[in-house]
């Protein structure tokens, strides 16, 4: 018998957590944070050790004590990515489980790097299993790891092969033909597993209700190829603001910067910790072509050097979103004593994630920004999320039995849910918008 237990997520975006019960074995998938929620809670209060429990109660972290019943049953947490939405909880939440860890080595990396940098111990051991391959974790579940693509690297949808059929977890992906970095997702798998049983489908419903194809990371890479090369910037700054995990954006940022022929200087502590990860496990290569900044100080010194130096450097830096702690908010208030001059170009390799704080904080810098005179160019940026006609593609590729919405608020499920209703699906009874903390019996 399978049971899921929609743990979060499911009615936000963020905090992602689902457990899936197979006879008297659970296997919970994703163990996200809420980040706006854990950046509100962890800042208010000034606090050096986070108690889970009241992590949980902020809304920061999943209310995982909706499965205390099967708490002596958990046998193994399986993070998809590493996108702290994902992960980003495993370190407060894993000791009610001691249990071990298992997720794609770039996952796990970034994991690692976590759990060293906040100084956070868990007693579970994290292994590593690559994309496209599986593993029998007992006589009754094998779990498979099917590549696919999305906007930071070594993703995968889950399969948890079952006597009942397949229960497939494809939480954050996009069908991306031309991707920049590493291979296409691998549709053939996803067919073959359509030819057989698939008794559930947990999904992505983010942009369910975009009309769309999500356009290519090839697409976003043109988008950038023109506001970096094919504008004059002679003589003035150039800054680029990305998301420190998408290391695809990174590298072709890099390579536009190159051909700019401007030092390439990348600054800010979650963009070394992304790089780090990416270096060690072969994916991608900066540091003979990157200096790679972390702490203010050597941020202060060298933003020094720069100014001095004007039209001769690609600044990197974390901020995209406007977080007033970040090293672009930094430079513009003036905190790391440095000055735009009218013309500086300030590219935004990203879109605001749409909730109040974000859409705050992004305004105001902005408008900060554009005192000084210096050009913005917005939106430079493809999603990494599947949009309402890759998802029907998914669905009609394997085929599955039930369809559980997953990744949104409310009226994304529900976007997912009408999909599948056009498809013949019925609400309820194969289609099932669920909210935190409920169960169902498959
Ligand atoms: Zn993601």
């Amino acid at each position: 018998m399978a049971e899921i237990c929609t743990i979060g997520g499911y009615n936000e975006v963020g905090k992602n957590s689902t457990a899936v019960k197979v006879d008297d074995e659970v296997y919970i998938l994703d163990m996200g944070i809420h980040l706006e929620n854990y950046i509100r809670y962890t800042e208010d209060e000034d606090i050096i050790v986070v108690e889970p429990k009241e992590l949980m109660q902020a809304g920061a972290v999943p209310n995982v004590s909706v499965i205390d019943d099967w708490k002596s049953k958990v046998r193994m947490i399986l993070p998809t990515h590493a996108h702290l939405d994902h992960l980003g909880a495993i370190p407060y939440l894993a000791n009610n489980f001691k249990v071990p860890v298992m997720c794609t080595p770039f996952t796990s990396e970034v994991l690692k790097g976590i759990l060293a940098e906040d100084k956070i111990k868990i007693n579970s051991k994290i292994k590593s299993m690559s994309a496209n391959s599986s593993f029998q974790l007992s006589n009754k579940v094998k779990v498979e790891f099917i590549h696919v693509t999305h906007s930071t690297p070594h993703t995968v949808i889950i399969a948890l092969h079952t006597k009942e059929g397949v229960i497939l977890y494809a939480n954050d992906f996009k069908f991306d033909m031309f991707p920049t970095l590493g291979k296409k997702p691998n549709f053939k798998r996803l067919e073959e597993l359509g030819k057989q049983k698939v008794l559930a489908l947990i999904c992505d419903s983010t942009y369910a209700s975009d009309a769309r194809k999500m356009p290519s990371e090839s697409v976003a890479k043109q988008m950038l190829r023109e506001v970096m090369l094919d504008i004059n910037s002679r003589n003035k700054h150039v800054v680029v603001t990305t998301f420190s995990s998408h290391i695809a954006r990174l590298n072709s940022i890099v390579e536009f910067g190159q051909k700019l022929n401007r030092k390439i200087v990348f600054m800010g502590r979650s963009m070394a910790k992304y790089v780090r990860a990416a270096e060690s496990t072969g994916i991608a290569k900066f540091t003979n072509k990157v200096e790679i900044l972390k702490y203010s100080g050597q941020i202060k010194s060298k933003l020094k050097k720069i100014a001095k130096d004007r039209g001769k450097y690609l600044m990197v830096v974390t901020g995209h979103q406007g977080e007033p702690k970040s090293v672009l908010a930094k430079m513009m208030n003036g905190e790391l004593k440095f000055k735009f001059l009218p013309e500086d170009n300030i590219i935004f390799s990203c879109k605001t994630i749409p909730t109040p704080t974000n859409i705050a904080n992004r305004e105001r810098l902005e408008l900060n920004l554009r005192a000084f005179n210096v050009r913005v160019f917005k939106d430079i940026h493809q999603s990494g999320h599947a949009a309402r006609e890759d998802l029907r593609d998914l669905i009609n590729i394997t085929k599955p039995q039930h369809i559980i919405p997953a990744h949104g608020e409310l009226k994304m499920t529900g976007a997912l849910a009408d999909l599948a209703v056009e498809m013949g699906y019925k609400k309820g009874s194969n289609v099932h918008v669920m909210e935190n903390g409920e169960r169902i019996v498959l």
